[in-house]
């Protein structure tokens, strides 16, 4: 590539978190930065406990604050400070400009609620359309995901849905918002391997089509080879590596790296 690197949507940088263990405070997280590019989708690779989950709970303030802290860092998306930010502030980006994509797709949404009415009410809520066609925008927006009969499933709560239908309609609600920024939590994690392949597909999807720029978690060194443009590895809190997927797959630095690789050939 000729020109200038691309530009950096989301910079972490320096970020620490503890937990409260007793009496005392284990940080989990520590001296962890790293940058997400336009358009890229930036895998984050770990074993389970490494601490993946809780750097993006950190960023978007959405950690249990009775017994979690960010002590140092900062994560700077659209020139402001996420983590220096009140929580009013965050919760206009949330969701709005960063969208999540959780492990659990029951987690996601709320069980009183229909899955077509919580994606109708995001729409709106974001001053992205009007009452009157929110209904059929989020019923376009479960078509585009593939989920059958989505005008009849517009009504239905969520416990009718399958966990692998109901991780769509999370991506369908993506869709629909369009934001900048997608977080992706180990989205296939719960689902069966023919529904993974499918979602997967979907997430690479909005970053082929609508350009969104990715952060993919995973446990799973298969799904970040196959998605991944570029990298992080954790362990213990740490970033241990950051490589472009061939690179790290190839030709990996570091000792934790290459132990992981030849525990998963
Ligand atoms: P990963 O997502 O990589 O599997 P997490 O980010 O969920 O790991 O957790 C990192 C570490 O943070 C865990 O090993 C655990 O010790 C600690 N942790 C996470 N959530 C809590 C919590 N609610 N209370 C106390 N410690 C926690
Ligand atoms: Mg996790």
């Amino acid at each position: 590539m000729t020109g200038a690197q691309a530009e950096n949507v989301l910079e972490i940088c320096g970020l620490r978190t503890s937990f409260l263990a007793g009496s005392k405070r284990a940080v989990v997280v520590d001296d962890l930065s790293f940058n997400l590019r336009k358009g890229e989708i930036l895998g984050i690779v770990g074993e389970s406990g490494s601490g993946k989950s809780v750097t993006l709970l950190s960023v978007m303030g959405l950690l249990p604050e009775r017994v979690a802290k960010v002590e140092a860092g900062s994560a700077v998306f659209a020139g402001r400070d996420l983590i220096a930010m009140p929580f009013g502030g965050l919760r206009d980006i949330r969701g709005n400009r960063v969208a999540f994509i959780f492990q659990e797709p029951m987690s996601s949404f709320n069980p009183v609620l229909t899955v077509g009415s919580q994606i109708a009410e995001a729409l709106t809520a974001h001053g992205l359309c009007s009452q009157s066609v929110a209904k059929d925008r989020a019923i376009s927006a479960l078509q585009a995901v593939q989920m059958p009969e989505a005008d009849k499933r517009f009504d239905q709560y969520p416990h009718e849905f399958s966990g692998g239908m109901l991780q769509r309609a999370m991506i369908a609600m993506a869709l629909a918002c369009h934001p900048e920024v997608l977080i992706a939590d180990e989205p296939t994690t719960a689902l069966d391997v023919t529904i993974q392949a499918q979602v997967l597909q979907l997430i690479r999807d909005l970053r082929d089509e609508q350009g969104m720029s990715i952060i993919l978690i995973s446990h799973d060194l298969g799904v970040i080879a196959e998605m991944a443009d570029r990298v992080v590895v954790m362990y213990g809190g740490r970033k241990m590596e950051e490589a472009d997927v061939f690179t790290l797959f190839e030709d990996c630095q570091h000792p934790y790296t290459q132990g992981l690789l030849a525990a998963n050939p």
